[in-house]
């Protein structure tokens, strides 16, 4: 519950961005979890500042999010503010061949952008959903690329919101499906993205191909949060779960999908239990038969069961 001289305080900075007792199903892709306390859209990152300013001062826990196409809430809903991106989406070319994204900007808007300029590089990531902001913190990618590759610069409010640091590709410490080093509840407000030049049509051809690939391969038309798992070492989550003969088991309304067995999918009235115990119905499963203990790569956010 956030008490009310906090609440007004909100209200002040965020004005109507600013709601309270929402659904995270409709902020999440896999469609599950509880209530937020209240969730917040910034316009821009003046307005994000002041939304954490307000959560410094007022002790209100603060969670920022992009899409959620990466995270799962719980059904006991998550406490304090949450943050949702979406909204700090300019997006404009730089001299040097660098493209500068707001946080929320998605990536299908980044691959527009590169196709009718004819920009070269960011293709790997064509039909990854999600944000800038998501992007830079999972450090998302396919096979062996990733955000790592393609980010020069992060723009990072501080978590109290006072400070505004612009860090260079160096001083960022990327790891598989991680952004580690800032402090916990910064928030990326843009990134600097360094790209080619290429022939528009080659540009465009190769996204399509990317597409293809990925709708051969994943269960796009069902909500998910894409892969659970981190894959492993020298290996690969989903093909451990499919090995383990676990493709299609379903609890409730959450199923491992039988196209793709590193996703689970909601079929269909899930809750973010079934979701959680089909996860820990798999990490055991895939534990018995091949030793390899799986790491989630999903978010898990909320208040404990
Ligand atoms: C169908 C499908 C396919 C997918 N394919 C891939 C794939 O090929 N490769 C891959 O890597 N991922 C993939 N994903 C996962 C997801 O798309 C990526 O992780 C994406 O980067 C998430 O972006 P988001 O904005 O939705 O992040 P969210 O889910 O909103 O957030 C994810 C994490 O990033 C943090 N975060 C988000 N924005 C910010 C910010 N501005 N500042 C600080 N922290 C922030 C959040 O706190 C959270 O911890 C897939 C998901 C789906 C549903």
């Amino acid at each position: 519950m956030i008490k009310r001289e906090a609440r007004s305080a909100l209200e002040e900075v965020l004005g109507d961005h600013v709601r309270f007792g929402v659904s995270m199903a409709k902020h999440t892709s896999l469609r599950v979890g509880g209530r937020a306390d209240a969730i917040a859209s910034p316009a821009s990152p003046a307005e994000l500042a002041g939304a954490l300013r307000v959560c410094h001062s007022h002790g209100l826990r603060h969670t920022v999010l992009g899409k959620g196409f990466n995270t799962l809430v719980r059904d006991e809903g998550i406490d304090g503010l949450v943050l949702l991106l979406g909204g700090l989406r300019e997006l404009e070319e730089r001299p040097g061949l660098l493209l500068r994204a707001g946080a929320g900007v998605s990536h299908s808007q980044i691959t527009r952008f590169c196709v009718e300029r004819g920009f070269a590089g960011l293709e790997f990531a064509a039909g990854i959903p999600g944000t800038v902001g998501g992007w830079v913190a999972m450090n998302a990618g396919i096979g062996s690329r990733e955000a790592k590759d393609v980010v020069r610069e992060i723009e990072v409010v501080s978590p109290t919101g006072r400070r505004r640091r612009h860090l260079r590709r160096a001083s960022l410490h990327f790891r598989y499906r991680a952004l580690r080093g800032l402090a916990p509840g910064s928030v990326v407000v843009s990134a600097l993205f360094a790209v080619g030049l290429a022939d528009r049509e080659a540009v465009r051809a190769e996204v399509a191909l990317k597409l293809a690939a990925r709708a051969r391969t994943q269960p796009l038309n069902i909500p998910s949060c894409g892969s659970v798992f981190k894959n492993p070492t020298g290996d690969f989550a989903g093909r451990l779960i499919e090995a383990a003969g676990l493709k299609g088991l379903q609890v409730g309304g959450a199923q491992i999908s039988p196209v793709h067995a590193n996703f689970i999918a909601n079929t269909g009235g899930a809750s973010a239990a079934d979701v959680l115990a089909l996860i820990e119905q798999a990490r055991d499963r895939v534990e018995r038969e091949s030793g390899v203990r799986l790491e989630t790569e999903v978010k898990i956010l909320g208040r404990a069961a």
